[in-house]
């Protein structure tokens, strides 16, 4: 295998591009209980974080600070927040960027993946591959982003190691490479194989913080249980290193072929495995591309998109934080930057990293990192901030809505508060607001109904402003355009009562339901009707 990590000394490099060599930008993607926060707890262990295992859980009593800021989190007992964990490991920079569990929430997650690099797909060994996770390996897939994957509770009851590979291969259409191989099954799971060097490491003796672990030659395996049938265990490997694909890099890299390893995040067992695993292989920032150009990421000059706001971290102040993924160069304290949207600059006067669960002020951050952009409103999802140049990163999603609602205000005093309220909730991606051009009331559009429970909290709690929402006499939203003006223009006189604007005041074609919608369409030469839409 070749040797791709970083190398410190090599003289050619600017400080600048080793900083970004290090850095391995990722996210973790799986079904709900399939172990997640578990392997998130053991992972920040390795990184020296060991006050938080056990603390990250948002479930619970053991919540932290941070995931506790609203009201609705803590009575419904979910994450609704996404948040951004740095953590160092063998001389490389790991930026997880958590997503929230539930799939209300999904959207959230999709535009999470636009900022990262490569992703962990954990399994449940016992359930294999479950509808939310092929949900999102398809989003990963749709950016080609490569993954890791860890099928998880190998200390428990769990399928055959053969039929897993396989279901992998076959649901995702993923080639796979098992970089380690489980020994024994459920009760009788001794440890794994370490394909690559030889060596069984054996789940028992393990240490708990760091999940070192004792490691045997094959042929002592019969000395440690004398249950096991050393030579079943021997064709068994024999007949995986003939089955499975040698690990190619570039299939890796390309988002075709998965390295597999086999673990108990519980049990800090196979975990450090795939860390090494995330820093030998996974990429380091990726060039990302622009309506202009593709930025890489070791250009001098500092880039950024924004793909998540946050509000009310401290429920103490009323502070609203966009995370920006960087791009390209160096962000310093206190440099200005370009909001190209406004075209206006602004200060970044104090950046904060995420330093596991404290957030901690940053003096730089490189390509690759994950900062939060504390403001009042200033900054939408899908900005772009750059030092001068006028380019927009996309592909951070909208999705059209799942749901769609009338909001009712029971002070009609309020109309003008309301529609700001509205503005800077979907400016934060909290739900999406269409305006419909006859005049009517607002409606807005979620994926999942936690979202509009969500507003109604925030609308509440921040703008004193009561709301109800009503079924609406529209249920489906699609974003229309066409190469011909004249045609949008004819379809928008032509349809006025179904026609909305959305945040950025891009025509919405609101249909009461799929027949009408089809119906619409068929005769709407020259239209084009999206359920997606590009931040610009
Ligand atoms: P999430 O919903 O994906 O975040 O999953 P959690 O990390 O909350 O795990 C769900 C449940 O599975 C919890 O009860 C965990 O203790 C348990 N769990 C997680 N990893 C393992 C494992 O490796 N082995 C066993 N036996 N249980 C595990």
């Amino acid at each position: 295998m070749s040797d791709i990590s970083v190398s410190a000394e090599s003289p050619s490099r600017s400080p600048l591009s080793e900083e970004v060599a290090r850095r391995r930008t990722f996210a973790i993607i799986s079904h709900p209980d399939a172990g997640k926060t578990t392997l998130t707890e053991k992972l920040l262990l390795f990184g020296g974080a060991i006050n938080l295992a056990g603390q990250v859980k948002a479930k619970g009593e053991r919540r932290n600070t941070r995931s506790d800021w609203m009201k609705i989190e803590r009575e419904r007992g979910i994450s609704v927040v996404t948040s951004v964990m740095t953590f160092e490991f063998n001389e490389l920079v790991f930026n997880l960027l958590d997503t929230p569990g539930h799939e209300d929430f999904s959207e959230d997650t999709y535009r999470t993946l636009t900022a990262v690099d490569s992703a962990v797909m954990v399994i449940d060994a016992a359930k294999g591959i479950e509808a939310r996770t092929r949900k999102l390996f398809e989003v990963c897939r749709l950016r080609d982003i490569p993954i890791i994957t860890f099928i998880n509770k190998m200390d428990r009851e769990s399928r055959d190691t053969f039929e897993l590979l396989d279901e992998i291969e076959k649901t995702l259409a993923l080639d796979t490479t098992p970089m380690t191989w489980p020994v024994g099954r459920g009760r009788d799971f001794l440890g794994t194989y370490d394909v690559v060097n030889g060596g069984v490491r054996l789940l028992e003796g393990g240490g708990a913080k760091t999940g070192a672990t004792e490691q045997i030659d094959i042929a002592d395996l019969g000395k440690r249980n004398p249950n096991l049938d050393v030579a079943e265990v021997k064709d068994e490997l024999a007949l995986a290193s003939e089955a499975c694909k040698p690990f190619e890099l570039a299939a890796f890299r390309e988002g075709h072929l998965t390295p597999v390893y086999f673990g108990s995040a519980l049990r800090n067992f196979g975990v450090g495995d795939l860390l090494e695993g995330l820093g030998k292989f996974a990429p380091a920032p990726r060039a990302q591309d622009s309506d202009l150009r593709k930025v890489e990421a070791a250009e001098p000059r500092m880039s950024a998109f924004v793909f998540k706001i946050q509000a009310n971290m401290d429920p103490n102040h009323r502070d609203r934080i966009a995370f920006a993924r960087l791009c390209s160069g160096k962000l310093s304290r206190g440099m200005k930057a370009k909001l190209v949207r406004t075209g206006k600059n602004m200060s970044l006067s104090s950046p904060q990293f995420f330093f596991a669960q404290d957030r901690s002020v940053a003096d730089e951050a490189f390509a690759g990192d994950v900062v939060g952009i504390p403001n009042h409103g200033t900054l939408r999802i899908g900005d772009t901030l750059t030092e001068g140049e006028d380019l927009t990163f996309v592909g951070v999603p909208s999705f059209a809505p799942e749901i769609v609602r009338r909001v009712r205000l029971t002070d009609a005093m309020k109309a003008k508060k309301l529609k700001e309220a509205l503005q800077q909730m979907s400016e934060e991606g909290v739900v999406q607001v269409f305006r419909p051009r006859d005049g009517a009331p607002a409606l807005v559009g979620v994926v999942g109904p936690l979202q509009l429970d969500v507003l109604k909290a925030r609308l509440d709690a921040e703008y004193s402003l009561p709301v109800e929402f009503e079924v609406s006499e529209f249920s489906l939203a699609r974003w229309i355009s066409s190469d011909d003006r004249k045609k949008l223009d004819a379809f928008v006189a032509a349809n006025n009562s179904g026609i909305a604007d959305d945040v950025d005041g891009d025509p919405v074609f609101m249909a009461k339901n799929e027949f009408y919608l089809g119906y619409t369409r068929e005769r709407a030469e020259g239209i084009t009707f999206s359920n997606v839409k590009d931040v610009k």
